[in-house]
């Protein structure tokens, strides 16, 4: 049996990024994959979400804006083969990448689907390794619906084997994915609709977002469908979809993505051999410090039911391994504070606590709420013009920065440098102490009144 310092389960996000922190301090490592390296985000997420987010822009650009700036442009075809194509090639040269860092660190990689045996051994296509530490990185899948027919949709995964453009296409969900799918879709010229079940998308936001991406969806699609449940879906035979909603309604489209939610994959691994705990859902149950029920065991990224975002489950994963064979001995993960964009049309940044959250906390005469709207300069010389809405939540007598939201042009880019302020215990009146830079959507957050 082979025998190693750290086996990590789960090529993705957290496996990665532990196992290569691991062993650049020396420890003897095995990474077990049972599909393709780099998991979710990169196969299945993140990368290949934002080329075709990028695709929509392009799209957005030619579109809506070109002709205000000049450009006679006739557009002939958009070929969704192509964009997909050029996004499976940067996908492979990642791929490429992340093979010769495990190489030069010299990690062993073992193909194959990891089951514990007893709390040090793990099993893969019949072999046996022992692990003086075990991490369980295994992430999660897409959630499906009971429903009659569900069968006949995709899910996100589904959605990115997709080598034609649907036509038309139902996008059910509320959360990152459906918003980001539906917009993608709709940029892309596939006439898309958007059903949510209760009363707008993305409610768990400060509803300056929420209602602002509502407003700009009724404006320029995709069509929003609230109060809008699945009854049933039946195929028909050209292969058009019946969408039956419970409120009476009915759609027919090409494609339907199903985008409700993930669930951990954590139920095949043989978690109670080696006296690992789950809650009801399933999410491994770890410390501050990663570290499961059993000892030896630790879980990182989408598997543990903390925020589920590659570079959490990347930083969790670092700074367990300079925990472990680092000698940092208090090393763990902070997650308050993580700062995350919604790759909508336009983006939606956000950090902290929405107006709710901190009136509830601090109470409502603790806070003082700083509001901003402006139409986006790139679209205010163009007819279509976009707007841009802006929010800052400071709390006590020095008004310390406990929110930041925006919705806008640029605002994936503007948020990285706000929340670096913001992670240091800033002020608004330090945001007021720094210069603004002239002509950018950034420089309301330092100018608000
Ligand atoms: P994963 O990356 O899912 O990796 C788990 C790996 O474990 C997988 O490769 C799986 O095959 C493997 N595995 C599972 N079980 C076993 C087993 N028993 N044996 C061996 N291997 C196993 N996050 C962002 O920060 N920004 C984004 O823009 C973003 N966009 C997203 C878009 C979509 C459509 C989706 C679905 C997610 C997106 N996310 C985004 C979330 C992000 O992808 C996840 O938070 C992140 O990938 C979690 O990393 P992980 O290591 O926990 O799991
Ligand atoms: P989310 O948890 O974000 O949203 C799912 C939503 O779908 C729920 O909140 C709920 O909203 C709605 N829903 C749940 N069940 C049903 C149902 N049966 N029918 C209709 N609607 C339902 O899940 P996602 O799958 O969108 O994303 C998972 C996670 O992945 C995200 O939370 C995020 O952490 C990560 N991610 C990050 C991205 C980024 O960083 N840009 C992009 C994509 C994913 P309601 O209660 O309002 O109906």
């Amino acid at each position: 049996m082979q025998e190693f310092d750290y086996i990590c389960i789960g090529g993705g996000s957290g496996g990665i990024a532990s196992a290569n922190r691991a062993a650049s301090h020396g420890a003897k490592v095995a990474l077990i994959e049972a599909n393709k390296i780099g998991g979710t985000c990169v196969n299945v997420g993140c990368v290949p979400k934002k080329a075709m987010w990028f695709g929509a822009q392009v799209a957005e650009a030619i579109k809506l804006y070109a002709p205000d700036y000049g450009f006679d442009l006739t557009l002939n075809e958009f070929n969704w083969k192509t964009l997909v194509d050029s996004r499976e090639a940067y996908i492979e040269r990642i791929h490429g990448s992340y093979d010769r860092v495990l190489g030069n660190n010299g990690i062993t990689r073992i193909e194959g689907f990891g089951r514990f045996v007893d709390a040090n051994t793990v099993e893969v296509n019949g072999e046996h390794y022992r692990g003086k530490h075990i991490l369980i990185a295994t992430g999660g899948r897409p959630s499906w619906p009971d429903v009659p027919g569900a069968e006949y949709g995709i899910d996100s995964d589904g959605f990115f084997a997709l080598r034609q453009q649907p036509k038309r296409a139902l996008v059910v969900g509320a959360g990152y994915i459906a918003v980001e799918l539906a917009g993608v879709l709709h940029g892309l010229g596939t006439q898309t609709h958007l059903a949510v079940r209760k009363e707008k998308p993305l409610r768990g936001f400060d509803p300056m977002l929420s209602d602002t991406l509502v407003e700009l969806m009724a404006e320029h699609g995709p069509t929003l469908h609230t109060h809008s449940e699945i009854q049933r879906v039946d195929k028909r035979g050209d292969g058009a979809l019946d969408v039956t909603f419970k409120n009476g309604q009915s759609l027919q489209v090409d494609c339907l993505i199903w985008a409700i939610g993930r669930e951990p994959a954590t139920d095949k691994l043989n978690l109670d051999k080696a006296g690992v705990e789950v809650n009801q859902q399933g999410y491994i149950q770890v410390d501050k410090f990663q570290n499961t029920s059993a000892e030896g065991i630790y879980a990182v990224g989408d598997n543990t039911g903390r925020i589920e975002l590659t570079p959490v489950a990347v930083k969790a994963g670092r700074l367990l391994s300079e925990r472990l064979f680092n000698g940092q001995a208090q090393a763990h993960m902070d997650y308050d504070l993580v700062p995350t964009v919604v790759f909508s049309h336009p983006t939606i940044g956000t950090i902290g606590l929405t107006e709710s959250e901190a009136e509830a906390q601090f109470g409502r005469d603790n806070i003082k709420v700083y509001n901003s709207g402006f139409g986006a300069m790139y679209t205010a010389v163009t007819r279509h013009r976009q707007i841009t809405r802006m929010k800052l939540i400071c709390a006590g007598p020095d008004e310390k920065v406990v929110g930041l939201h925006g919705i806008g042009l640029g605002m994936d880019e503007i948020l990285q440098g706000f929340a670096v302020a913001i992670k240091m215990g800033a002020t608004k009146a330090d945001f007021d102490a720094c210069v603004a830079i002239h002509p950018t959507s950034a420089e309301e957050f330092v100018t608000m009144r």
